[in-house]
């Protein structure tokens, strides 16, 4: 293959985005510190820009589900500092208790890759499976280490860095800028 610039497949870069994205509508997280999830509304948002697919979420009991995945899936950070082991343990207790299903399909602007829930399941444990799905890759790839929390002072929002040479620290540029910039002020009043 030629002209190959991703570490992963791009589906699976896609997932891994779409999970961090995920686990920072928590609140504290995130550019709002909001609860980004805190509506159908916003859930509907959060469907769209990652071009989710199958049931939409349309109900209080859909946004609790939401956020007891979130909190399951924000964990897994915790749990991938203590070692792979116990991360392989929770990926796959996750693929088991929603009884994923690995099946190829294809649509929108998308190639192949691989949906493992039907298209009538729920919202929550279609953000589960697909997030565990891209956890798989990143375990199989050996890197885990590529999960990471902002370094930003103030900032405890997670990411996955997709760079070549793991290079990533930061959630966002914002974090970046203002990181940079608070260590030049440092710098210029010890001078
Ligand atoms: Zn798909
Ligand atoms: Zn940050």
């Amino acid at each position: 293959m030629s002209g190959v610039n991703w570490v992963f497949t791009p589906d699976t870069e896609f997932e891994l985005d779409a999970l961090a994205a995920f686990v920072n509508t928590t609140p504290g997280l995130g550019a709002s510190r909001a609860e980004d999830l805190g509506s159908i509304a916003q859930a509907l948002d959060f469907y769209r820009t990652w071009q989710w697919t199958g049931t939409r979420p349309a109900t209080a009991g859909d946004l609790a589900d939401l956020h007891a995945v979130r909190h399951t899936l924000h964990d897994l950070w915790a749990v991938a500092r203590r070692g792979e082991a116990d991360l392989v343990d929770r990926v796959n207790a996750l693929l088991r208790d929603y009884r994923a299903l690995p099946q190829l399909a294809r649509h929108d602007n998308f190639g192949w890759h691989i949906h493992a829930v039907p298209i009538d399941a729920p919202f929550a444990t279609r953000v589960a499976v697909e997030a565990a799905m891209a956890l798989v890759d990143l375990i199989r790839a050996e890197q885990t280490d590529r999960l990471k929390v902002c370094i930003a002072a103030d900032c405890d929002s997670v990411l996955i860095d997709l760079s070549k040479n793991h290079s990533r620290k930061f959630c966002d540029t914002a974090c970046a800028n203002r990181t940079h910039a608070a260590a030049y002020r440092a710098r210029k009043s010890t001078r």
